[in-house]
């Protein structure tokens, strides 16, 4: 008899209740059965990108859907087939392995996912991101408001933004657990992604190639104090990274890597994954008792609304303060 060659695609994933957690891999009666009971689903969204000679090409989506698998197993969550690949700036294209696709096809994909997403039954879509494109994915949510007419309550974040705290004390010389520093500032694939990527997926970095090659720096053309490095969790620069062109990867990155992650371990990986998933895990349990399966607040317009029609049913705002 044959094994499965993928046990992620050919071997139920199972939560802590013991039912699935990966959409692909539910049966029509299973989804059915799974929207009346929890009608969260995560959508991760990650991307194919070249970080450098000792990380798997894919570290963008593998650390989202870890996370995401993680936050499902304990929540009873679905998680949706992540989108693979994700959009970039112009200072990321060229070199092999990065596979961007234009912001504008991305924003129409994941409208599309989430339409039919919400059409599935799920009525809260947690569009989850795990590569710099935080600043085209809130345009897929209004574009599946407006134009797809999708009635849930979507919301985007990325993995970095539950941990921001910490990623703040990079270099700072302090702690982000009991004998756990990072040394360097969060960038891309540097000493923060490669050590959550050696958590989440220990068999897919070559540590020899990192410890030998993962050496490199930071180039800039506009001082640190004024941009944001990945994550934005300095909200006093006044630029986000993506606000400012950068010196293209392919000259001054030729390996893609940044910074160096000769520093990273799995130990500061583990801080990292596991501080956002207990984060992650506490807003979906809040989520879940505010708005049981089925119900949402009001977040779309339709036409009739605009000649002050009668209303359909919603629920009210949890705060409204006058
Ligand atoms: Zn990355």
């Amino acid at each position: 008899m044959n094994t499965p060659l993928s046990e992620r695609f050919g071997k139920p994933i199972l939560n802590r209740f013991g039912k699935k957690i990966y959409l692909d891999q539910m049966t029509r009666k299973e989804l059915e059965e799974r929207v009346k009971e929890c009608d969260i689903v995560i959508l991760p969204v990650g991307s194919v990108e070249c970080h450098g000679p000792f990380a798997p090409l894919g570290e963008d989506t593998i650390i989202g859907v870890s996370i995401a698998e993680r936050v499902a197993y304990e929540t009873g969550v679905t998680v949706a087939p992540p989108i693979f690949y994700g959009s970039h700036p112009s200072h990321h294209y060229g070199l092999p392995g990065t596979i961007p696709v234009r912001a504008t096809t991305l924003i129409e994909y994941v409208s599309d996912v989430i339409r039919w997403l919400s059409n599935a039954g799920f009525k809260k879509i947690i569009v989850l991101n795990s590569h710099g494109q935080e600043y085209v994915l809130p345009i897929a949510k209004d574009v599946a408001i407006i134009e797809k007419g999708v009635h849930a309550l979507i919301l985007v974040t990325s993995w970095w933004s539950w941990v921001q705290d910490l990623l703040r004390k990079a270099g700072t010389g302090e702690e982000i657990a009991p004998g756990v520093k990072l040394e360097t500032p969060f960038i891309h694939a540097d000493e923060v992604e490669t050590s959550v990527t050696w958590y989440v997926a220990p068999e897919l970095v070559d540590v020899e190639t990192l410890k030998k090659e993962g050496r490199w720096g930071v180039v800039r053309i506009i001082p640190a104090k004024y941009v944001n490095a990945a994550g934005n969790v300095f909200p006093d620069k006044p630029f986000n990274w993506y606000d400012v062109s950068h010196a293209p990867e392919l000259f001054y990155y030729p390996k893609g890597f940044v910074g160096w992650p000769e520093k990273a371990s799995p130990e500061k990986g583990k801080v990292i994954v596991e501080t956002c998933v207990k984060r992650m895990v506490e807003f979906i349990e809040w989520l879940k008792k505010t708005y049981p399966p089925g119900k949402i607040p009001r977040t779309w317009i339709e036409i009739e609304d605009y000649f002050y029609n009668k209303p359909k049913e919603w629920v009210e705002p949890i705060e409204v303060t006058k």
